[in-house]
């Protein structure tokens, strides 16, 4: 029987508690939203978007063109998974709860003042305003948002998500959404760098001597970190664009099979803390480090 991602999710978690020292305090919250990711599109199931006609996907990525599907979210519904992980976070940091019922009251008024359906962009920008308006802290936002999104996009797109041709794709961005990547692995089988779309989960192969975000293949500019003798991340970043992205090392997981690697990102955020003190932004945009945090290296 194949496993559902959900019980593939809480299988990663109890992986990466092993595996990521500091894990295990935010690993309970992780499970519980997971949890409720689950419960919600239990309650309320999601049709994913007719496939993309398989032809003419391959010829525009054999063209080096990004589908670039973007659907837009139904904003109920965006709203409802929102509230849902609000709750989990009230739950288990009792802490949050005034933060909580603010956040509660804006989604509210953003329902009422939207369309019934939403682009990504703009629940991107009620992410800025609620940052900007409540206590809500960038890298909860960024948890909230990111695991929203991705929720609503792996299931609106599966169905072109299944024949994309990614074989034929070179590029640093998604094939199919044509979001910019914040992590990837080097496969288990043969050691390929293989980069994910945090949005649409698609993966696709890329080169490892060039940055997905500038296309710079110069050697010199291109490098990675560890952190002491642990080589499972590996931060890649780019001197000529400034940017960073993670790679996991899934040699080093001896994982059988899948990797759900939004977990591995999760239970890694550490790793951006130091690529942000090294002065790297997330080429990806998805800002994990609130900016208190990043004190910058004094000389
Ligand atoms: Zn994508
Ligand atoms: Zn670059």
């Amino acid at each position: 029987m194949t496993k559902s991602l959900y019980e593939k999710c809480q299988e990663e978690i109890t992986r990466c508690k092993k595996l990521y020292k500091g894990f295990s305090d935010s690993s309970p919250f992780i499970s519980s939203a997971c949890s409720a990711v689950y419960e919600y599109f239990k309650e309320h199931p999601v049709a994913p978007l007719p496939a993309y006609d398989k032809e003419e996907a391959a010829d525009m990525i054999r063209a080096g063109n990004s589908l670039s599907l973007n659907p837009n979210l139904k904003t109920r519904a965006a709203v409802g998974l929102l509230k849902k992980l609000g709750e989990v976070i009230a739950k288990t940091n009792p802490k949050l709860k005034a933060t909580v019922n603010e956040l509660d009251e804006h989604l509210d008024q953003f329902l009422l003042d939207s369309p019934e359906e939403v682009a990504k962009e703009e629940l991107f920008n009620l992410r800025d305003f609620l940052i900007k308006e409540t206590e809500l802290e960038e890298d909860l936002a960024t948890f909230l948002f990111s695991i929203m999104l991705t929720s609503f996009y792996r299931q609106y797109l599966q169905a072109t998500s299944g024949v994309l041709r990614t074989d034929l794709w070179e590029r640093g961005d998604c094939p199919l959404c044509g979001t910019k990547p914040h992590y990837g692995q080097l496969r288990s089988e043969d050691g390929a760098k293989q980069l994910e779309c945090w949005l649409c989960v698609t993966q696709w192969l890329h080169t490892r001597i060039k940055c997905p975000y500038c296309n710079n293949t110069d050697m010199e500019k291109l490098g990675f970190f560890t952190v002491e003798d642990d080589e499972k991340v590996r931060v890649n970043y780019c001197q000529k664009c400034c940017q960073y992205y993670k790679i996991f090392d899934a040699r080093k997981f001896h994982a059988d099979g899948g990797v759900v690697l939004a977990i591995h990102n999760l239970a890694s955020l550490d790793y951006d803390l130091l690529a942000r003190r090294e002065g790297f932004t997330p080429g990806s945009g998805l800002e994990w480090v609130n900016k208190d945090e990043i004190v910058e290296a004094q000389d």
